[in-house]
């Protein structure tokens, strides 16, 4: 006996984000692409790089890196810094 089509899942395009987990591209104000990933809840405190204030374990926030760098792909993933959200975006805006 077949399925009833009701049941059947509409058909979605792919969201980049979700294929990428959640990893957005945007290009910072030197013409870098960089990646920018949001965490919803951090597991331990960091430091902003923009207004050094700390970012409290648990706090929604995101990573920015970029993989276009002299030094490879590797070293600017290792460099990679914690942002308070707002402070990327108003670092974006200067843009
Ligand atoms: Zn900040």
């Amino acid at each position: 006996m077949r399925r009833s089509k009701k049941h059947s899942r509409p058909f979605r395009p792919i969201d980049e984000r979700a294929a990428m987990g959640g990893v957005r591209r945007e290009t910072g104000r030197d013409g870098v692409e960089y990646k920018v990933r949001r965490i919803p809840s951090g597991a331990k405190d960091y430091v902003c790089p923009d207004c050094n204030q700390r970012i409290p374990a648990g706090q929604d926030h995101v990573v920015v890196w970029t993989e276009d760098t002299l030094w490879g792909a590797q070293y600017g993933i290792d460099s990679r810094r914690h942002w308070h959200s707002s402070c990327w975006r108003r670092y974006r805006a200067r843009v």
